[in-house]
Parts: structure tokens; sequence; C-alpha cells
């Protein structure tokens, strides 16, 4: 059914605010006292005036905040904050950028239904959607970069294309108006896992997709302090198909960690603006290192989809890249093991930079055959560019690098 969107009031904007002045205004008006910092309500419950009233709101008759697990005023801050980045009518929070992909499932999909999935997304994605055979649901996963393979997979029961772009950890770029063009061809949807690059360089509905998923986790926070997710979509898909599943699985969004993702949407664009910076020095550097054998980076003119990514990521090649280092595991491992600075965890999106090996860490469960299937090598790192100095950035990876020459 269609809720009734008056209950809850909308900030004072002008209609043509820009995207920098909504990453920090859009939200929900202050409270009585007027705070001007947004309000941490941290309450599982809301009370309600009468037992009518009460009654009304349990059934979706009037808008109202009602129990946590699916409404709360700081989460929907959050949420109005990120629609309003991602030019959605509406987006829904979840407790993990995992736990949206498996909402949209579990919404989106029944038995029977059939994805086309890139075969490069983050390996939990591929994990999650081979999960869901056991239900039948089936996933085909597919090139990332071949349209004409995702045409090829589509069947008559296919739901939902899903892709990333760029991917985890080589980069690679996808075209999403092409990839709308065929799921619209085969009456799908197309959902776009929207981390890498963030709303502030990248709005994948703007190119033809249908939904953006989000690890609120990654470069929303930007600072590496909460696990938190959310699916950007048309307001409606999310009433009729996501919320019952919320209200009923509750993969809910803390407040707390909605406050979070909230405040560091604030710097987000100007974060992604140095980040991304400071990554096209480093991958310039390192694509002159005689112990780098190759570097990913939608930056770099050697990219494969170097005029693509430019032309849907604002000119701007996002804050990772990834690098094959001579000496296979043990070249990766020394480069690793050589740091200072760098610090070796699988996150992405802190303005601490880390770095990763793929094989070993985010991408360990799946078998080598499937690794190499999707390009990841032992001798690959994943460099995710923070907002330190960049000459003490290099200086960290040539201690390294000088060792396996
Ligand atoms: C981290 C990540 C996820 C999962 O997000 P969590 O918040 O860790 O559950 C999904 N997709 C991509 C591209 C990611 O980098």
């Amino acid at each position: 059914m269609n809720k009734p969107r008056v209950g809850i009031p909308r900030v004072d904007l002008p209609a043509d605010a820009r995207l920098d002045t909504l990453a920090v205004r859009e939200g929900l008006p202050p409270s009585q006292y007027g705070e001007n910092a947004e309000a941490l309500y941290l309450t599982s419950s809301f009370v309600h005036p009468d037992a009518a009233t009460a009654a009304r709101r349990f059934a979706n008759e009037e808008e109202a905040f009602v129990y946590s697990r699916f409404s709360n005023p700081t989460v929907t801050m959050m949420e109005r904050r990120l629609a309003a980045l991602e030019g959605t009518s509406g987006c829904i929070g979840t407790s993990s950028g995992m736990a949206a992909i498996t909402l949209l499932i579990l919404g989106l999909l029944k038995s029977g239904d059939h994805v086309v999935c890139s075969q490069s997304v983050f390996g939990s994605t591929i994990k999650l959607f081979q999960d869901f055979a056991r239900f039948g649901v089936e996933t085909s996963f597919v090139s990332q970069t071949d349209v004409a393979a995702w045409k090829a997979a589509l069947r008559p029961t296919t739901r939902l294309l899903f892709a990333e772009t760029p991917t985890n950890p080589l980069t690679e770029v996808c075209d999403i108006a092409a990839l709308a063009e065929v799921a619209r061809s085969g009456g799908a949807l197309l959902a776009v896992d929207n981390c890498f690059c963030s709303p502030a360089l990248q709005q994948p509905v703007k190119l033809g997709a249908d939904i953006v998923i989000h690890s609120g986790t990654k470069y929303l926070d930007g600072q590496g302090r909460v696990i938190a997710g959310a699916v950007c979509a048309p307001q409606a898909l999310i009433d009729s198909q996501l919320m019952p599943v919320m209200r009923s699985a509750g993969m809910s969004l803390s407040p707390f960690n909605a406050w979070v993702v909230l405040k560091g949407m604030e710097t987000l664009a100007i974060r992604m603006q140095a980040q991304s910076a400071r990554a096209l020095q480093i991958a310039q550097w390192l694509e002159a290192q005689p112990a780098v054998e190759r570097v990913h980076y939608p930056g770099l003119p050697s990219h494969p989809q170097h005029a693509l990514a430019m032309a849907q990521q604002s000119g701007v090649g996002g804050a990772v890249l990834s690098f094959t280092v001579k000496g296979e595991r043990a070249g990766a491992w020394a480069v690793s093991d050589a740091t200072r600075i760098c610090s070796i965890t699988s996150n992405l999106g802190d303005t601490k930079t880390t770095l990763t090996h793929p094989s070993t860490t985010s991408h360990g469960r799946l078998s080598e055959a499937q690794r190499q299937a999707a390009g990841i090598l032992q001798g690959t790192l994943r460099l995710a560019v923070g907002l330190e100095d960049v000459e003490d950035l290099k200086n960290d990876l040539h201690a390294g690098l000088s060792k396996i020459a």
C-alpha cells in the first residue's frame, strides 16, 4: 500500500539545491530544541498520543516513527541525505552493505527467478548470490566488461542484473548505461553497487540504473568507524517490496551508525576529490616502478576502460587502485610487511590508506580458478588511498618494492 508521506516533515530547502548543499543540509528539520547538528535518537520505540493514533500508525495509515527496527529519525536523516545524493526518490538503511544486498534479494526475488551478475563483484556478493541457489534463485556470472555476455545470459525468468563499478580489487569498469539498456530489454531491473565511486563521483540512476547499493562502511562514513549499508531505489519499490522485509527480517541500521554515516556524507565530496587526486599520483608513480608488473587504475590511460571511466565517474579515477608486483605472493607480502604507514586491512574508503592482499583475504573464500577468472593474481595488492601525504605513501611502498625489483 502507498504510505501517506505527510506525517514526517521535510527540511525547507530550495527545490534546485545542488549536491554539495544537500550533502550537508538534507535530512529532517531540527527538533523543538533547534539543534544545528543532527540529533542522535537512541530509542527503540516511539510513544503515541493515544490508542487510535497508535493503531493508524501501525496500519501504515499515518506516517510516523514507530519502532527503530524499521523507522528512526536519525536513520531517516541518513536515508534522505543519501537518496538526495544518488538522485533516487527513496533509500532504506541496512545494518551492512551485505545486508543491503540480502534485503534486495529477499524483497525482489522468489524461487525460479534468475539473476545476471558480474563475475568480478565483491567476493561476499558472489558468495551470497551462490547461497541463494539453495532457495531456487539462480545466478549467472558474466564478464564485467562484455555487454554482449550480459545480454546472452538473459532468460525469460531474469529479474535482476547486478553490477559493481569499478570492481574490487581490479577496478574494472562496466558501462552502466549499456547494462541498463540490456536490463530494460529483458524486463529486468539493474542494481549497481556504488561503493567505490560513491555519489560524489558517479550517480548510476542518472545513467539508467534502477537501484543503487551502498556499503556505508566505506566512503560514506569515510573514516573506518562503522558497518552500515543502504539500498537507494524508487520509494514505491521500497514501500511495496523492501520495507515489508525490513519489518519482518530486521537487518536494520542502528541509529548510532546512521548518525556516523550521516555526518560522514557532509565531507564525502571533498574527501573523494582529495583521495582520488592522491591515488592518481601514486598510480602514475607505481607504473614507473621496476618491481611493478601492472597497475589497475581507471584514471590511467593504460586502463582498458579509461575513456568510459572518465565519462561515467566525473573525470575522476576514484581512490582505489591495484597493482601486481613481481615475485607472486612472496613479493606482495614483502611490500605489505615493509610498510609503516599503510594499514594492512581489508577495509577501504578510510582516510587512512589501507593495503590488502586480496587473494588471501577479501577474496580468500573463492577458489583459485574463480580468482584467476576474475584476474586476481597472487602478486596483486589493493591500495585504497587515504589522506596522508603522497610522498610519505610512495616512500612507504618503495620500502618493499625496492627489495623485490
Ligand atoms: C565492503 C563492500 C561491500 C559489503 O559491505 P559491508 O558493509 O562490509 O557489508 C559490498 N560491496 C562492495 C563493493 C564493498 O566494497
